[in-house]
């Protein structure tokens, strides 16, 4: 529990939460090649400084979100992916439906979905999800992670 001023502010609050889901994302895909991600590969994809890595990983241990070892860096919780993989739902959903409704190139679908993802609601999600049959794929070709019941 926090209780400086700019993070009861509703703009810090909502920074915190794309960044935190940003996070998630970048370790999944760290983790896709390595077994774990390291803070320096982290500070690096997300354009960080190392220091500001090991505040947030920290916090999203506590969650239950991820574990950490030093030296060997951190690994997903079975939650934190689950979280991490809903992100990645949400941006590929996103890029087919504008790829393929809106006239965007894969190029354009790709950066708008970068910020889209955090905020379209899960009613929004099921909407174009069955608007477009359930695709498999995103324009990149990259599977679209089923919807998983919580
Ligand atoms: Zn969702
Ligand atoms: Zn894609």
């Amino acid at each position: 529990m926090t209780t400086t001023k700019s993070a009861t502010s509703r703009g810090s609050i909502e920074m915190s939460r794309v960044s935190t889901e940003n996070y998630l994302k970048a370790i999944l895909r760290l983790t896709e090649t390595e077994e774990a991600a390291s803070t320096t590969a982290l500070a690096k994809i997300l354009e960080v400084r190392p220091a500001a890595v090991t505040q947030m990983i920290k916090v999203l241990a506590e969650r239950g979100w991820l574990t950490y070892k030093p030296y060997r860096g951190v690994q997903l919780t079975s939650e934190g992916r689950a979280r991490a993989e809903e992100i990645v739902r949400h941006h590929r959903l996103l890029e087919r439906y504008l790829c393929d409704h809106l006239g965007y190139s894969p190029e354009e679908a790709h950066r708008e979905a970068e910020s889209l993802e955090h905020h379209i609601s899960e009613a929004f999600e099921a909407r174009i999800a069955e608007l477009m049959n359930d695709p498999d794929t995103c324009p990149h070709g990259q599977p679209i992670p089923p919807k998983v019941d919580k």
